[in-house]
């Protein structure tokens, strides 16, 4: 595989960081997973724009502007043959000669920035997507700004081994009553028709599926509230799912040991899933 580290493209056993990197550190740094189908990008612009603002919430200077970011991602899906999968990328804040709370000057030290790919050949037609998976909640212990997309997935790690503990497949965060969202993705419910879905602020990640999604459920006449919603509503809904970019939308089809609706995926999130490849695609980049 070819990978992207500052400025080169290298084959991945040669491509290499400093360990005084504060990524490695003090996981001082932000990421975006953009998904691949059909050889292009999805939602390209949306991962570029939180990036960008997600160096700006943590005065992290991106190495490298926007036309140069979608021309790395292009040909390292070219370089390495990618029909459908992802592009990870990742920036942090440098390695300076000593290790230190204080930000180094960006002048004196430079952003690092990794891309690499990742091939997953039927992203589009998982299997997951016609069974629905299991989720357990969990409480939700991570810092104050998770609208910052940063690279410390120490905690959605474990909540993730808890549920494979479990015996399912992720888990839903829940902070004074209400869900927060998955470990890697947005959460919602649908009750009589309507979508609910947290509304946005600090206690969770701004999803560019979940931006998409939320515009084409209005677009095709669904009601939609943004709103928090406990893991008891959660249980008496009608169904459940998730959104990310790299399941796309992800029905839900048990909480906590109890079945939603009939469970199995149902006509909201599989529509929504249908509309969402099909537009994404048409609009890939
Ligand atoms: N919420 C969290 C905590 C995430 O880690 C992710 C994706 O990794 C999402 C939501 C979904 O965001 P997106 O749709 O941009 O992938």
């Amino acid at each position: 595989r070819t990978v992207y580290v500052n400025g080169e493209y290298l084959p991945e056993n040669e491509a290499k960081i400093s360990i005084f990197d504060r990524g490695f550190l003090m996981a001082d740094g932000i990421y975006e997973v953009t998904s691949v189908l059909d050889g292009k990008l999805i939602d390209f612009a949306g991962h570029a724009a939180r990036l960008e603002r997600s160096a700006n919430e943590l005065d992290l200077a991106l190495p490298v502007d926007m036309d140069e970011l979608i021309e790395i991602h292009r040909k390292l899906v070219e370089l390495n043959g990618i029909e459908e999968g992802m592009v990870y990328l990742q920036v942090t804040r440098g390695a300076p000669a000593d290790r230190d709370f204080a930000f180094p000057d960006p002048d004196e030290v430079p952003s690092s920035i990794v891309l690499f790919t990742q091939n997953k050949p039927g992203l589009a037609e998982s299997p997951a997507a016609k069974t629905g998976i299991k989720v357990i909640s969990i409480e939700d212990v991570r810092w104050g700004r998770r609208d910052i997309k940063t690279v410390q997935l120490l905690y959605p790690s474990m909540g993730k081994m808890m549920a494979k503990k479990a015996g399912v497949d992720d888990a839903w965060m829940v902070e004074e009553g209400k869900v927060t969202e998955g470990t890697s993705n947005n959460a919602y419910i649908v009750k009589n028709g309507t979508i609910i879905t947290r509304h946005l602020g600090n206690e969770i990640l701004a999803g560019i599926t979940r931006n998409a999604v939320l515009r084409f459920a209005q677009e095709a006449q669904m009601k939609v509230e943004e709103r928090s919603f406990t893991i008891d509503e959660a249980k008496d809904a009608d169904e459940a799912f998730v959104t990310s970019a790299s399941t796309f939308v992800m029905p839900v089809v048990e909480i906590d040991g109890a079945q939603i609706g009939e469970g199995t995926p149902g006509p909201v999130a599989k529509r929504l899933r249908e509309i969402y490849l099909e537009e994404s695609r048409k609009a890939a980049v």
